[in-house]
């Protein structure tokens, strides 16, 4: 059995996405948590949903908390340009302690918000982005109405040294989709993706986390899972590579994440 089929067996006992009903009667498995960085020498990677004063998630934080976690995290981590994927997965890790900050959805706030205040503290990141609903307005029935950005933010993003990837067509779990639907949302976002936005790479960011079902998907060349992903190197499972998170509503818990995902680079955790 492959890593990848092994973790799909994994992935079909764990339902308790943090902010996603779990199934009734499907068994929970706990996944790590968001502590659990990256596989040794690899960087470790965060993702947002929103930097907003007004929106509460798990992965939300008010503009005023992500000035706070990106000092914080620059005193520990150099920030990774997304740019240097390509040089990190070639070398084998990165020989310093390196964070790369993600943002999924392509929400406006992030234009608004978190994009002076990385440029300020020198950080840049890849926005993940559903090509359905660039532009849009959604009617999220727990958040409300979010504005997406438009594909001239999103190029402008990209002028300004971030990268812009893919969430997909329609923000819909892959493994809620047959083989063959799974197949052209995948291929259509990055379609769309390689017309609006030449050079864009074909990096994907699993919506909701999740690998499609069983069948024979062809998938981008770097498959980016949330924290139900395990830390494992990303030549070893480059479709399934960990990301984790600041949990936002528990800023006394980010200093001991990121001594833990300092352990990467530093197994005794003195630093
Ligand atoms: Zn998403």
């Amino acid at each position: 059995m492959s890593p990848l089929q092994a973790s799909h067996e994994q992935r079909q006992n764990q339902s308790a996405t943090p902010g996603v009903p779990a199934q009734a009667g499907a068994p929970v498995t706990a996944y790590p948590p968001p502590e659990t960085g990256a596989a040794p020498g690899w960087p470790v990677i965060l993702y947002f949903h929103h930097v907003d004063p007004d929106i509460r998630h798990y992965t939300a934080v008010t503009p005023e908390a992500f000035d706070r976690g990106l000092a914080q995290l620059g005193e520990r981590f150099l920030p990774m340009e997304p740019q240097a994927v390509p040089s990190v997965l070639d070398k084998g890790g990165h020989p310093d302690p390196a964070c790369l900050l993600t943002f999924d959805d392509g929400y406006t706030d992030v234009f608004e918000h978190a994009l002076p205040i990385m440029e300020r503290r020198g950080w840049r990141s890849v926005v993940f982005a559903s090509v359905d609903l660039v532009g849009q307005i959604e009617q999220h029935p727990v958040r409300g109405p979010l504005r997406h950005m438009t594909w001239e933010q999103l190029a402008e993003l990209t002028r300004r040294g971030h990268i812009v990837a893919s969430h997909g067509s329609a923000h819909v779990a892959l493994n809620r989709m047959d083989t063959a639907a799974a197949q052209a949302d995948i291929d259509n976002a990055q379609d769309v993706l390689q017309e609006r936005l030449p050079g864009a790479p074909d990096w994907l960011a699993y919506p909701f986390g999740e690998l499609p079902g069983p069948g024979d998907v062809r998938l981008p060349s770097l498959c980016f899972g949330s924290v139900k992903a395990s830390a494992r190197a990303w030549d070893v499972a480059p479709h399934e590579i960990r990301r984790t998170y600041l949990p936002a509503d528990e800023p006394q818990r980010w200093d001991s994440c990121m001594t833990e995902w300092r352990r990467a680079w530093d197994p005794s955790g003195s630093r």
